[in-house]
């Protein structure tokens, strides 16, 4: 199998190799996750809420098209220029020609992970466009130059001793400085000066309401506000995915999304736009990059209900304790895990297997994605496919003619007992089986069941 060159367990063996920091990814992981439980908890009407997010985005999902060209109807009308991109590098060209248009040098972006999964950052970047991502997360792994590790908390790999030694490189803080505060004061000061010097603005858009043509966008630092209203240009990038229908809709998703990304009752700004301010130019790009592709996948369908919470990453076992790069894809975690296969097989197929299949991202999901069962459908897909580890399907292939046979079954049980009693550490914890590598065999039993069976319940004596 041609696999991403760092797969998903090779990356996060070395996540693991620093103990430490692991312990610590997951720990804080977990207390977001319980702050989403209580948040959860104080609604009584969360499940139903639940129930009506997911059945809201089921029906815009199954009439997709009625409501984009409904959406860029009503948003043309607003006086917003409309696009549509039909895969990443279509995006970036249609974002660079209109910024070109406008002669732009310095942009100021709010956090979008569809400008992230289109690598729009390095494309403008190549172009002599300075882009500046202003969420304070995102800027922290722009200046170190590694991409986001989690799609609500960017940042959430890297300790505040680590962001301090990244501000004292980048931004000329105080040597071995710390203190959130005094960091944060510092990156306010360095990205005011961003703000007042940008030519244009990016945002990515949250919802898209398509009676109306407008759209918002959640922020919890009033970044994209401040982006988008001081520049002549706005340019707002969106997935097809993420129309509701009307404005009663909002609601429902305002409530579930920041309780179930940090446990907060609301994103502290949920910013609405409609049509350009005075003097200014708003554009909107509508892109698919592979989103119609797993609409038309019956059984991975419903994973573009997705509302990018991140309530599944912080839930996971996995992810927990092998942090998001593991994933090498734009969005990390079980929901990423089942956006990449759709846009690249060969390159991730090795992230639905990293997984315990435990469920526990179905469960928080606030619109009801069949998270898990779709890990595992992917997996079968994959086998199908041919992308399955080649060990594994030699593997599953002996045991398949093993298991065929009664005969075959009781001599090969009869040969590993005894070979499992004189190797137990090189067939079981050795190399070749990473998941014995942390478990000890339980002692190898001296007969089979069927033995053991035939001398304790003698069918003669027992009817007799
Ligand atoms: S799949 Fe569900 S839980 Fe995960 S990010 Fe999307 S909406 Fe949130």
């Amino acid at each position: 199998m041609d696999q991403h060159p760092k797969a998903h367990a090779a990356a996060a063996a070395g996540f693991l190799a620093d103990q430490q920091r692991a312990d610590w990814h997951d720990e804080t992981l977990w207390f977001v996750r319980s702050k989403r439980d209580k948040a959860a908890q104080q609604l009584p009407e969360w499940e139903a809420l639940r129930t009506q997010a997911s059945a809201i985005k089921e029906h815009t999902l199954s009439r997709l098209e009625q409501y984009l060209t409904g959406f860029e109807e009503k948003a043309l009308a607003n006086g917003v220029q409309v696009h549509w991109a039909a895969d990443a590098a279509e995006h970036n060209r249609i974002v660079h020609s209109i910024l070109a248009k406008h002669h732009v040098r310095k942009l100021v972006k709010s956090k979008s992970m569809l400008t992230e999964e289109c690598h729009l950052n390095p494309y403008l970047q190549q172009q002599g466009i300075e882009v500046v991502d202003t969420d304070l997360g995102e800027r922290i792994v722009q200046l170190n130059q590694e991409p986001p590790s989690h799609i609500v908390l960017p940042a959430i790999h890297l300790k505040k001793e680590q962001v301090g030694e990244i501000f004292h490189q980048h931004l000329g803080t105080a040597a071995g400085a710390s203190d959130p505060q005094y960091l944060t004061a510092a990156a306010r000061e360095h990205l005011r000066q961003k703000f007042l010097a940008a030519d244009a603005a990016i945002t990515g858009v949250n919802f898209a309401i398509a009676e109306n043509g407008a759209f918002v966008v959640c922020t919890n630092e009033g970044n994209a506000d401040l982006g988008a209203h001081l520049a002549k240009l706005h340019i707002a990038c969106m997935g097809i995915e993420k129309l509701i229908p009307r404005m009663e809709h909002l609601g429902v998703f305002l409530r579930l999304l920041a309780r179930s990304a940090t446990g907060q009752p609301i994103t502290t700004y949920s910013s609405h736009f409609r049509e350009p301010g005075p003097g200014q130019e708003l554009h909107i790009v509508i892109v698919d990059n592979g989103r119609s592709t797993q609409l038309g996948r019956e059984d991975f369908r419903n994973s573009l209900k997705c509302i990018r919470c991140g309530a599944c990453l912080n839930t996971c076992p996995v992810y927990r304790r092998s942090g998001g790069h593991s994933y090498h894809n734009a969005i990390a975690g079980p929901i990423g895990s089942i956006l990449a296969p759709n846009l690249d097989m060969r390159k991730n197929a090795d992230l639905p297997f990293a997984s315990t299949l435990c469920g526990s991202c179905s469960d928080v999901c606030p619109v009801k994605i069949d998270i898990h069962t779709q890990l595992y459908k992917w997996r079968q897909v994959l086998s199908k496919e041919g992308y399955g580890p080649a060990a594994k399907k030699l593997g599953m292939k002996m045991m398949a003619a093993v298991l065929a046979k009664p005969d075959r079954f009781a001599l090969s049980g009869a040969v590993a007992r005894k070979f499992l009693g004189w190797f137990p550490k090189l067939a079981v914890n050795g190399k070749l089986n990473p998941w014995g590598r942390q478990r000890e065999l339980p002692k190898v039993p001296e007969q089979s069941f069927r033995e053991w069976y035939r001398t304790h319940y003698n069918p003669k004596k027992t009817n007799s």
